[in-house]
């Protein structure tokens, strides 16, 4: 069991970090939006934490692209640390369409918990 202090993020209060712990005990992929919907924080506060366990190495974190025309589901998912693609060179394998107008992405992050067993407190 790996404890993570998040005491350094004070937005968090203890029954967030309670929340947040059975969250992570279920599912160890995690989005912005998800750890907010959780936990009952902002967007942006989420993102800071995701972000703070990235830099610790205790998350993978991904870029996924998504093509306007279908929402529900990215049609990439990129390390973090890759970057994102030239617009010219993206193709949609989900409606096998070129993409060539970066209006017709929208972009979210996943974060991927790959420790074992992580417990946070505060
Ligand atoms: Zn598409």
């Amino acid at each position: 069991m790996l404890k993570v202090n998040l005491a350094s993020l004070d937005f968090f209060s203890k029954k967030q970090v309670s929340l947040l712990n059975d969250l992570v005990a279920i599912n160890k992929q995690l989005m912005p939006h998800v750890v907010a919907g959780a936990t009952g924080c902002r967007l942006e506060e989420a993102m800071a934490l995701l972000i703070f366990l990235y830099d610790k190495d205790l998350a993978d974190g991904y870029i996924l692209t998504y093509h306007s025309k279908h929402q529900d589901f990215y049609f990439m998912k990129r390390p973090l640390k890759e970057g994102l693609l030239k617009i010219d060179s993206l193709f949609c394998q989900v409606c096998e369409e070129k993409i060539e107008n970066e209006n017709d992405l929208l972009y979210d992050f996943e974060f991927v918990i790959n420790k074992e067993e992580v417990k946070f407190e505060v």
